[in-house]
């Protein structure tokens, strides 16, 4: 696979104030450079943000996949705002990360699952951090959402969340492990077809459960979902202080899961409003994916050659991802929005 994707090896120079400037730009890169074999350098590193470089989340990233592939980082560290990357052949083994902060483990994993589909043999990889972050998949994303589409694109990806980390604490241990496959099958995910399941849970730790049962109070007079359907996960007290809230929808060709994670400042109805619109304007655009899934759906979609999804918004961030994604692999991505929902093409140039 690697040798199919593999082209004349020249530098790719990514600005990483580009688009969205944010880490994602940073994260595809890496996972790109790693399967087709392209030194990468960049420039700008996460730019936009207001504290631009590399953090802990970040750096565990570049790390984590220079062990992969054999790639020298020299001296790369918290802060850093350029970095070039040469990356050498994906080795299947054991890995463990840990991030040290409440950084998102799950954004590690998404870094290197893909290169990892594309190793020499079977892998594990265990990352300690944060498991529910703000802006980050939280792991059931990875398991229900993310798990199932790659499974579909012909995939074996097994997550295993060990322990929740929230932020600020982190402490979490998600665990993947994944076999190597020939190449990924394109995938059409066109409508969700019919539902077959939902479900909300809010998980408490340190947290009073008050606060649960009132978001999932909330939920249940929202979306009409009786008591069978929202379940309260209390954690031990040591996982915390952390509360998210999680909305499962499963459907015949696709599964999302909507999040949102507590705040001291953040009263749980308004949280619980926030997810519930997000599933609502998923539900209502008719589309097959919302959002996050669409971003982390294209890079799996362009090394399968082609794919197919519709989602409910097209966000700067899928946008800029499709521009680093089009400079390693020879795809176009093509967005279109009609009434109500957009959809994304990825077709081999
Ligand atoms: P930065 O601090 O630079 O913004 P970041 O590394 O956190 O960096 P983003 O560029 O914002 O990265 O990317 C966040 C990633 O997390 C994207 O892949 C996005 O799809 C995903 N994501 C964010 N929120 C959720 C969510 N609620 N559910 C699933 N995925 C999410």
């Amino acid at each position: 696979m690697r040798e199919r994707l593999m082209m004349a090896e020249k530098i790719i120079e990514l600005d990483g104030s580009q688009g969205e400037g944010g880490g994602q730009v940073l994260r595809t890169a890496l996972t790109l450079s790693m399967i087709t074999g392209q030194p990468v350098r960049l420039t700008d590193i996460r730019a936009n943000r207001p504290k631009p470089g590399l953090m802990r989340q970040h750096l565990v990233a570049v790390q984590a996949a220079a062990q992969v592939c054999g790639a020298d980082i020299g001296d790369t560290g918290l802060g850093a705002r350029e970095l070039l990357f040469r990356p050498g052949a994906i080795r299947a083994g054991n890995y463990s990360f840990a991030i040290g902060t409440a950084g998102s483990s799950t954004l590690v994993l998404q870094t290197l699952l893909p290169a990892l589909l594309f190793a020499d043999g079977p892998s594990t990889v265990t990352v300690s951090g944060g498991t529910h972050n703000p802006m980050a998949p939280p792991a059931e994303f990875l398991q229900r959402a993310y798990g199932r589409a790659m499974r579909d694109m012909g995939a074996t990806i097994d997550i295993t969340l060990r322990r929740r980390g929230f932020y600020p604490a982190g402490g979490g241990v998600v665990e993947a492990t994944v076999q190597a496959c020939a190449g990924l099958r394109p995938l059409a995910l066109l409508e969700a077809g019919a539902r077959r399941n939902v479900f909300a849970e809010s998980l408490v730790a340190a947290v009073p459960p008050g606060v649960a049962r009132r978001e999932l109070d909330f939920v249940g007079a929202a979306m009409g979902w009786d008591a069978s359907r929202l379940h309260l996960v209390q954690l031990p007290d040591d996982q915390g202080p952390g509360n998210a809230l999680l909305l499962t929808l499963e459907s015949e060709h696709v599964t999302e899961v909507f999040a949102a994670f507590g705040e001291k400042s953040l009263r749980a109805e308004s949280l619980a409003k926030q997810v519930v619109q997000d599933a609502r304007t998923y539900m209502m655009s008719g589309a097959a994916v919302s959002e996050h899934l669409a971003d982390q759906l294209m890079v799996p979609m362009a090394l399968a050659g082609g794919g197919k999804f519709t989602v409910d918004r097209v966000s700067q961030h899928a946008i800029t991802n499709a521009d680093v994604i089009a400079r390693f692999l020879p795809v176009d991505i093509r967005f279109e929005t009609g009434a109500g929902r957009a959809s994304c093409t990825i077709a081999t140039r």
